[in-house]
């Protein structure tokens, strides 16, 4: 974590909270965090639901004035028109999304997504003023074939060459092995990915967007084992799955910075 780059942590729903239970979930996170005085200007949070609960919480961030950035999970490529099923990141940035999340693994297995689709997705999202959350990573048999670093790295220079290196953008290193397995990375694996990903960055779009871009960590993250990441240089977050569905946990989580001084490897 580098002071310059404000840490993110970010819960990712999947499909999970239909549009009441959102609201309810919501305003418990809230709740939880102001009792455990929460410091928003220390680390930024974002929710990212189901599209159909979008409304719904975008109307209670904005009634309560509550401290979380808005996300989606995926965006169509084109605009608008006969796409039937798709969204446009045009109806996202309506919505007051701030973010959407482009690339994740569940959408490359279940839907097809290639690294050009995915860069045509963030290119989308680019254009309808949200920031994307690029996420790469490699499955278990690409680890053991090519080390940690080499998939996660070809992914993300398809993706940058469709952006200019002024856009804003964030990285999730998100290794398929981890996620939802309870086996997380250990920091040190996450840092090393991190790094190398942050060299592409630099080589493709300068020190400046190397140096101002967030790069999150995914992959069985919990209140136990954040600490490990954000201690780490070129981690500055993480996306959060399973445990972004539990209130304790990902306020926990989100509340890393009361608990980053404990010397912790995971
Ligand atoms: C994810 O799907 O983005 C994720 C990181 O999931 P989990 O935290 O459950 O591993």
């Amino acid at each position: 974590m580098d002071t310059l780059r404000r840490p993110l942590i970010a819960g990712n729903w999947k499909m999970n909270l239909d549009h009441l239970q959102s609201i309810a979930f919501v305003q418990k996170l809230a709740w939880a965090l102001k009792d455990a005085n929460y410091q928003a200007n220390e680390v930024e949070i974002g929710v990212f639901p189901p599209f159909t609960d979008l409304r719904s919480v975008q109307t209670l961030i904005n009634a309560d004035s509550l401290p979380f950035a808005l996300g989606a999970q995926d965006l169509s490529m084109h605009d608008e028109g006969a796409h039937t099923g798709d969204i446009s990141g045009a109806f996202l940035r309506a919505l007051e999304c701030e973010y959407v999340i482009t690339g994740h693994s569940e959408r490359r297995a279940d839907h097809g997504e290639t690294d050009e689709v995915v860069a045509a997705k963030t290119h989308a999202a680019i254009k309808h003023a949200l920031v994307p959350i690029i996420c790469v990573g490699e499955s278990a048999e690409d680890l053991e074939l090519h080390g940690a670093s080499k998939v996660p790295c070809d992914q993300l220079r398809v993706v940058l060459a469709s952006l200019a290196p002024t856009d804003t953008y964030v990285v999730a290193y998100e290794p398929i092995w981890a996620i939802g397995s309870g086996q997380a990375a250990t920091s040190s694996q996450a840092q090393d990915v991190a790094r190398a990903l942050r060299d592409v960055i630099r080589e493709l779009h300068g020190d400046s967007a190397a140096d101002s871009t967030r790069i999150l960590y995914g992959g069985s993250v919990k209140s136990g084992n954040i600490a490990g990441f954000m201690k780490k240089d070129d981690v500055d977050g993480a996306l959060v799955g399973g445990a972004s569905l539990s209130v304790e946990e990902f306020s926990a989580i989100a509340r890393f910075p009361q608990h980053v001084t404990l010397d912790q490897e995971n």
